[in-house]
């Protein structure tokens, strides 16, 4: 669906589909000339970072590998709290792999952060995120990120796997949700 679809719904649109897709194969690029002759695995975090890697992948021009994991945050209400168990864990061992984390957006950066030293303690060759939104809070994560989309305000959006209650992670565009969606 697009933006149009979903209009009374949406606050405002912050980016088109096409702006997304011009951001994901500008970083495409630059992983495919970063990586140049090595194999790159990407491992996603279900379910928000589906759309980016589908779209991060075919974008490329070398070949790529996808594995997923699936985690839940424990901790009060809607605030991440960094503490995460593992519902589904990868299927390839990391061991001597170049691996790039996929991730929609980092917030607090607290569940990645937790991801990040779990995936590092499997020996992979080298380690890096892409995540194709930032909010600002994120510049305190101790975990440095190689490649992202676009840096966002301090807003709750959705669209482009972002979710709200299980809708909008197939709305092609990304906005901020009208207060009548969520009050
Ligand atoms: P963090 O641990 O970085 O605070 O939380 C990251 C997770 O919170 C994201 O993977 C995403 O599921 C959720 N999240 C953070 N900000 C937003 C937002 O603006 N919209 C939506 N739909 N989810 C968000």
């Amino acid at each position: 669906m697009d933006a149009a679809d979903v209009s009374g719904d949406l606050e405002k649109v912050l980016f088109t589909n096409d702006e997304i897709q011009a951001r994901v194969a500008e970083i495409a690029a630059q992983i495919d000339a970063d990586y140049e002759g090595r194999d790159v695995l990407m491992v996603g975090v279900l379910n928000g970072a589906v759309m980016v890697m589908s779209d991060l992948q075919r974008a490329m021009r070398s070949h790529v590998e996808m594995d997923w994991m699936a985690v839940s945050s424990y901790g009060a209400g809607t605030q991440s709290s960094g503490v995460v168990r593992i519902l589904k864990d990868l299927n390839v061992d990391l061991d001597g792999r170049h691996v790039i984390v996929v991730e929609d957006i980092i917030d607090t950066g607290l569940t990645l952060s937790y991801l990040m030293s779990n995936l590092a303690s499997r020996n992979p060759a080298s380690l890096e995120i892409m995540t194709m939104f930032r909010k600002p809070d994120a510049a305190q994560m101790e975990v440095p990120v190689k490649y992202v989309g676009f840096e966002i305000p301090n807003e709750f959006v959705v669209g482009y796997g972002l979710d709200f209650a299980g809708r909008y992670r197939n709305l092609r565009d990304v906005g901020t949700l009208a207060k009548h969606v969520y009050s």
